[in-house]
């Protein structure tokens, strides 16, 4: 794994959080953008080298609206940017990880991307991004 892509924070107010969150950095969001196929909305803060993504979720099945149900707002996932996501998820499975999407999904901000069971990794969810072409 290269680095800490983002820290995604799961939100019930995408819009009052992008607010918060503007006060918090001094600065606003630059992007939004819609995940259709996983019911989530995201807003993207850059803070120095570093990203946060806030993730609301768009309907009640979406992982997020069943996250905040079940523990309340706060951080979601970790992302960690690798350079080929095939090998990794390769590579972790040998190493007993359960990945929660082999084939990788198309998430937001042009990635590609796969998530391990908190199971698996002491409560915390992993998602694995790997920029697209
Ligand atoms: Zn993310």
């Amino acid at each position: 794994m290269k680095k800490i892509e983002h820290i995604g924070i799961a939100v019930k107010d995408l819009e009052k959080s992008n607010e918060l969150f503007a006060s918090l950095f001094g600065k606003p969001h630059y992007k939004i953008e819609e995940v259709e196929s996983e019911g989530v909305k995201t807003s993207f803060f850059e803070v120095g080298e570093n990203k946060i993504e806030l993730l609301e979720g768009t309907n009640d099945n979406s992982p997020i609206s069943k996250f905040i149900a079940k523990k309340g707002e706060g951080i979601h996932h970790i992302a960690f940017a690798v350079e080929n996501i095939l090998d990794e998820v390769k590579r972790l499975k040998e190493e007993g990880f359960v990945v929660l999407n082999e084939t990788p999904k198309k998430g937001a901000d042009n990635k590609l991307v796969v998530f391990l069971h908190p199971k698996s990794t002491n409560g915390v969810l992993i998602e694995l991004c790997q920029e697209m072409e």
